[in-house]
């Protein structure tokens, strides 16, 4: 199976070519745009056959200095740019037009070299943009290659490629974010990671956004920059802690060689919509995400497993006996039919773990391997729910 992981680097991006890729796309845009057929029902097609692609390309190619490969990548990102927009039309929820907002050059792996850890990028002939990758200590050695790359002014976005197989583990672990903390089920313990940091920076940016909104009549342009600046720092400082925590949970995993079990967010409303204020709804949303993408695409990586499963009912539902639980204040919940007085987190995290159970690890024998620890799962739940309550 192919995994990938992306990172950035800082660069001194060549400004001329991101402006000049920046125009070839808006001009190749308007071009296929006049072949967008719209039948009498309204649904758009889009009829641009190799004559046509060839026609635009020499266009484009006409006083074009850099390599021309760009033309061709350009003429491709707009094409599967306009190919999303007709299904969106179609299906009747694309608002506006197409449009090109975004300064970013598509590098596709004809456009770079890589060799002694240094990627070698043709900006033109003969003129080359050299990134050597053994400066940032941070991006991964054990790749098998790198895919393309995205240049934007300041940073270069870089994609690492690696086969893995996915390992036979012994047992997965089943984890629940939510607005204050990740709750775990590692290895027979119940784990709770604390978020409150995260989410203090988040009241504290709330709080900064409210003042510079003051600003917004009087000096609307500094109110912009601000609002911009601080926004950045939030996501970075939320994202910075998010690594660090799946960071340490795959590297666990890794030593216990355990897969993981996560709720398939789809179903995320059914949990947050009830959950009040907008803030901590976003919050609460973003924290479930972003752990989910994390811990996933770092498992992935190290070949384990990773699986999810539908959390439906997963919070009302007695982990104990299945009986209905309803809330007893607080983070509490009780069962109404055996009386048990659970933490609410806690119930989520074992529910995930008895769906998952039956189906993990997703490949090969794993658990199977040490005779029906599959029909004896749950009762050794049960064991260890009952040393956890007690
Ligand atoms: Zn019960």
């Amino acid at each position: 199976m192919e995994t990938i992981k992306s990172y950035k680097v800082p660069i001194n991006a060549p400004k001329d070519l991101i402006k000049a890729y920046f125009e070839i796309k808006k001009k190749t845009l308007n071009e296929i745009l006049k072949h967008i057929n719209y039948s009498k029902h309204g649904k758009a097609h889009l009829k641009f056959g190799r004559e046509d692609r060839r026609r635009l390309r020499n266009k484009l190619l006409k006083n074009w200095e850099y390599a021309k490969h760009y033309v061709d990548s350009a003429i491709n990102s707009v094409i599967s740019l306009v190919k999303s927009w007709i299904t969106l039309h179609n299906k009747g929820r694309a608002k506006k037009p197409p449009s090109i907002t975004r300064k970013t050059v598509y590098i596709k792996t004809t456009l770079f070299k890589v060799k002694d850890n240094k990627i070698r990028i043709t900006i033109k002939p003969r003129q080359y943009l050299e990134v050597d990758l053994s400066k940032f200590s941070y991006l991964p050695k054990d790749y098998d290659r790198i895919g393309g790359l995205i240049l934007q002014e300041n940073k270069l976005i870089i994609t690492f490629k690696k086969n893995v197989e996915v390992k036979n583990v012994k047992d997965c672990a089943s984890f629940d974010a939510n607005l204050t903390n990740v709750t775990g089920y590692i290895n027979g313990r119940i784990v709770r990671y604390d978020l409150r940091k995260l989410y203090h920076i988040h009241r504290v940016y709330e709080e900064k956004r409210r003042r510079i909104q003051k600003l917004d009549k009087t000096k609307p342009k500094t109110s912009k920059r601000l609002m911009e600046k601080y926004s950045r720092r939030e996501w970075n400082r939320a994202r910075d802690i998010m690594h660090k925590l799946t960071t340490g949970i795959a590297r666990m995993l890794t030593s216990l060689n355990h897969g993981v079990i996560l709720e398939d967010l789809k179903n995320i409303k059914e949990r947050t919509l009830r959950k009040g204020k907008d803030f901590n709804r976003k919050i609460s949303k973003w924290n479930a995400r972003t752990f989910q993408y994390m811990l996933e695409y770092k498992l992935r990586w190290l070949g384990l497993p990773v699986k999810y499963v539908n959390p439906a009912y997963s919070s009302q539902t007695c982990p104990l006996c299945s009986g209905r639980l309803t809330a007893y204040g607080g983070r509490l919940m009780k069962c109404t039919r055996c009386g048990f007085i659970w933490d609410r987190d806690v119930v989520a995290v074992l529910n995930l773990r008895m769906r998952g159970l039956r189906g993990c690890p997703e490949r090969g024998r794993g658990i199977h391997e040490q005779g029906s620890v599959d029909a004896d799962a749950p009762q050794s739940l049960h064991r260890q729910i009952k040393a956890y309550a007690g």
